[in-house]
Protein backbone atom coordinates (compact mmCIF):
# COMPACT_ATOMS: atom_id res chain seq x y z
CA UNK A 1 0.00 0.00 0.00
CA UNK A 2 1.03 3.99 -0.17
CA UNK A 3 0.21 6.82 1.40
CA UNK A 4 -0.60 9.95 -0.22
CA UNK A 5 -0.74 12.89 1.81
CA UNK A 6 -1.76 16.33 0.20
CA UNK A 7 -1.55 19.88 1.93
CA UNK A 8 -4.34 21.42 0.56
CA UNK A 9 -4.14 24.59 2.03
CA UNK A 10 -0.91 25.37 -0.02
CA UNK A 11 -2.43 23.94 -3.33
CA UNK A 12 -2.03 27.02 -5.95
CA UNK A 13 -4.68 25.08 -8.30
CA UNK A 14 -2.19 24.38 -11.39
CA UNK A 15 -3.98 21.31 -11.89
CA UNK A 16 -0.70 19.46 -12.50
CA UNK A 17 -1.84 16.61 -10.32
CA UNK A 18 -5.11 16.26 -11.91
CA UNK A 19 -3.13 16.12 -15.70
CA UNK A 20 -1.05 13.25 -14.40
CA UNK A 21 -2.83 10.93 -11.96
CA UNK A 22 -6.97 11.91 -13.36
CA UNK A 23 -8.30 8.90 -11.31
CA UNK A 24 -6.77 10.14 -7.68
CA UNK A 25 -7.00 13.49 -8.05
CA UNK A 26 -9.95 15.91 -9.21
CA UNK A 27 -10.25 19.78 -9.52
CA UNK A 28 -12.58 21.83 -6.91
CA UNK A 29 -14.04 24.51 -8.78
CA UNK A 30 -15.50 25.82 -6.21
CA UNK A 31 -12.40 27.12 -4.43
CA UNK A 32 -9.78 26.23 -7.44
CA UNK A 33 -7.90 23.74 -5.16
CA UNK A 34 -7.25 20.28 -6.57
CA UNK A 35 -8.80 17.30 -4.03
CA UNK A 36 -7.43 13.97 -3.28
CA UNK A 37 -9.76 11.42 -3.63
CA UNK A 38 -11.22 8.84 -1.15
CA UNK A 39 -9.22 11.06 1.65
CA UNK A 40 -9.42 11.66 4.98
CA UNK A 41 -8.78 15.27 6.56
CA UNK A 42 -6.74 15.16 9.35
CA UNK A 43 -7.16 19.39 10.27
CA UNK A 44 -6.06 20.96 7.06
CA UNK A 45 -3.99 17.59 5.65
CA UNK A 46 -5.38 15.14 3.79
CA UNK A 47 -4.22 11.48 3.33
CA UNK A 48 -5.79 8.88 1.71
CA UNK A 49 -4.25 4.80 1.37
CA UNK A 50 -4.11 3.26 -1.85
CA UNK A 51 -2.66 0.13 -3.59
CA UNK A 52 0.60 -0.24 -5.02
CA UNK A 53 -0.36 0.48 -8.55
CA UNK A 54 -1.05 4.13 -8.02
CA UNK A 55 2.52 4.79 -6.41
CA UNK A 56 4.16 5.94 -10.46
CA UNK A 57 1.48 8.35 -10.88
CA UNK A 58 0.92 9.77 -7.78
CA UNK A 59 5.06 10.22 -7.57
CA UNK A 60 5.21 11.74 -10.56
CA UNK A 61 2.65 14.46 -9.14
CA UNK A 62 4.55 14.88 -6.32
CA UNK A 63 7.58 15.39 -8.01
CA UNK A 64 5.95 17.61 -10.50
CA UNK A 65 4.04 19.71 -7.88
CA UNK A 66 5.54 23.26 -7.81
CA UNK A 67 4.82 24.00 -3.94
CA UNK A 68 5.94 20.79 -3.11
CA UNK A 69 2.55 19.76 -0.85
CA UNK A 70 2.53 16.38 -1.78
CA UNK A 71 4.00 13.16 -0.16
CA UNK A 72 4.12 9.46 -1.57
CA UNK A 73 5.29 6.56 0.85
CA UNK A 74 4.97 2.71 0.69
CA UNK A 75 4.03 1.64 3.78
S1 LIG B 1 0.14 20.00 -8.47
FE1 LIG B 1 0.22 20.81 -6.37
S2 LIG B 1 -0.34 22.98 -6.53
FE2 LIG B 1 -0.90 22.00 -8.46
S3 LIG B 1 -3.07 21.49 -8.21
FE3 LIG B 1 -1.88 19.68 -7.59
S4 LIG B 1 -1.55 19.89 -5.36
FE4 LIG B 1 -2.22 21.88 -6.15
Amino acid sequence: MIRITHHRAKCIGCNYCVEVAPFRWVMDESDGKSSLTDAKSKKNIFIAVVSDDEYNHNKEAAEICPVNIIKVEKI
